[in-house]
């Protein structure tokens, strides 16, 4: 599979599940109002501000991929695609068949955590 088939399979993934997590934290919102759990100290009411949290976090980590997956088919265009960003390295194969998106080698990519 050619990068930039990869990245546009990997753009409607994210896409994908953005929209089932939109569509999740609208659930607990609605849930929220509907049974008026403003208050912290009601059990529910935590467990729906934790759910929220979680989803909210979820759905910003898809934002994130979604800009890697933007910034991957940038390099695509600029011809430095599967160049690590951070060293210069050629990424593996492997590595990019499984991550179309990562900027970096595998060496780099456990640096950023
Ligand atoms: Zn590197």
């Amino acid at each position: 599979m050619n990068a930039a088939k990869a990245l546009a399979t990997e753009r409607a993934d994210v896409l994908a599940r953005l929209d089932r997590l939109g569509a999740t934290f609208d659930d607990i919102v609605e849930v929220a109002r509907d049974s008026n759990l403003d208050d912290e100290h009601d059990t529910e009411g935590i467990t729906i501000a934790a759910d929220r949290q979680q989803v909210a976090a979820l759905i910003a980590a898809a934002r994130r991929q979604l800009s890697a997956v933007d910034a991957a088919e940038q390099r695509v265009r600029d011809g430095s695609y599967g160049i690590c960003v951070s060293c210069g390295a050629r990424i593996a194969n492997g590595r990019l068949s499984i991550r179309p998106a990562t900027p970096w080698c595998v060496d780099c990519a456990r640096e950023q955590r």
